[in-house]
């Protein structure tokens, strides 16, 4: 995919918010999310500055015909997975319409901003539910540097062959916002006894993952060129994890009930069209590592398949809350920081037949980077609660306590180009229920 005019620097909107530069959707952004306002079910809709665009309001309206107009019916649903199954030229034609449309300039201004109280929602006026219906979540392991600072500084032997990755659970995936209830389960206590009861080393990791568009027949691999057109967009991930429950129940098969508690994702789902013009160079591999095998190198994919986007992660403790004070930012970390790109995270999923199906979200894992600033998640950060972190209250955390909420942010930016953000995923900790009930 090369730049278009949806991405022209130049281009402004009418909807004076998306102009704001610290706006996270401004008009070349254009994100997909499903929104619920008033008594009408939960539908399709694109944000712009602090609004939303209603894209049933505007196919009433008329404004769209052909590819766009399809897209637009697609996303008449209280999931994205129809717009998500389409080939990629139609969200592409309804993102061009849209960016027609919205812009300052365009020809149809008057007519459209005259109808603007029936096209356009406040965002603050509405909810936010669940972008896509997910049938399946696998989270990688990207970060060379969570790997290592997680197995005391060994790296699983695969690590420079493959991507690994361990399926996760998509029940329990919830929108951002979510409150996240602390889990009940087995871990070992420091002096060494086995316990059953809330877990005392409550995580978060900050992740990105990709929405899969259309999936592929069981037995047919994907080859990595045509990954590209199996990925519909980006969508921020927390990956709640359990650390106590994790490290008592992962040997050998790995973690199931210290993830599969919850996971949040966030509302809006930013298409790979957007971040265009954020795209960079793979991670160049490390010294000694082994040759890629043919089926995950790409020169296209080495050369642009990895994406510039800085990411953070914020807290605000119940005090902070009362204080009314700002979340603190105690992570900033980039995802062009990961090992190994999306695309040839989807050609090695693939590779043994397994068919990806429309929806189906792949993980990062936890987004770090080399700095001390950039280890993200709290297991890496406070070195397993043993350094806790300080925030600016005076307040410290080794791990997150009831009432806690973490913030993800993301945005992606680039001299010469409008920066574009995820929006946020947010989830609040609350106390773990008495269980076994008395
Ligand atoms: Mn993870």
């Amino acid at each position: 995919m090369r730049l278009n005019d949806t991405h022209d620097p130049a281009r402004r909107s009418w909807v004076e918010s998306a102009n704001s530069p610290d706006s996270d959707f401004p008009i070349q952004n254009l994100p997909f999310g499903i929104f619920r306002h008033g008594a009408v079910p939960p539908r399709g809709g694109v944000a712009i500055g602090d609004k939303i665009v209603d894209l049933a309001a505007c196919l009433a309206a008329e404004l769209f015909t052909g590819d766009a107009a399809e897209a637009a019916r697609a996303c008449v649903a209280p999931t994205l997975n129809p717009l998500m199954s389409l080939p990629p030229r139609f969200a592409s034609s309804l993102r061009a319409r849209l960016s027609e449309l919205l812009r300052d300039d365009g020809q149809e201004r008057d007519i459209v901003e005259k109808q603007a109280d029936k096209l356009l929602v406040a965002m603050a006026d509405c909810t936010m539910e669940m972008p896509s219906a997910v049938g399946s979540l696998t989270d990688f392991l990207c970060s060379i540097h969570h790997s290592r600072r997680m197995a005391n500084g060994q790296l699983p032997d695969a690590f420079h062959y493959l991507p690994i990755s361990h399926h996760a659970r998509a029940t329990s995936l919830r929108v951002g916002g979510t409150p996240v209830i602390r889990p009940n389960g087995q871990y070992k206590a420091p002096d060494g006894t086995i316990k059953f009861g809330p877990e005392p080393s409550l995580d978060f990791e900050l992740e990105m993952a990709i929405c899969v568009g259309r999936g592929n027949k069981l037995g047919e691999p994907i080859p990595l060129t045509e990954t590209p057109e199996h990925i519909f967009g980006y969508c921020l991930l927390n990956d709640w994890s359990a650390r106590g429950i994790q490290a008592w129940e992962s040997r050998p098969l790995g973690p199931v009930l210290g993830k599969s508690f919850m996971t949040s994702l966030a509302p809006w789902v930013v298409t790979s069209e957007a971040l265009e013009p954020f795209r960079t160079a793979a991670q160049e591999r490390e010294k000694g590592a082994p040759a890629l095998f043919p089926h995950l190198l790409d020169a296209a994919d080495q050369e642009s398949g990895n994406l510039d986007v800085a990411m953070t992660t914020s807290l605000v403790t119940p005090r902070m809350r009362e204080e009314k004070a700002a979340p603190a930012v105690i992570i900033r970390s980039n995802l062009r920081d990961m090992y190994w790109t999306f695309p040839q995270m989807v050609a090695h999923h693939t590779s043994n037949g397994c068919n990806l199906q429309t929806g189906d979200l792949l993980g990062s894992g936890t987004v770090s980077g080399a700095a001390d600033d950039a280890r993200a998640c709290l297991a890496e950060l406070t070195v397993r609660g043993t350094q806790p972190v300080k925030l600016p209250n005076g307040e410290t955390r080794g791990w997150l306590q009831d009432g806690d909420e973490v913030i993800l942010r993301a945005r992606a930016e680039r001299p010469g180009h409008v920066a574009i953000g995820f929006g946020e995923c947010r989830g609040r900790v609350e106390p773990a229920i008495q269980w076994p009930a008395r």
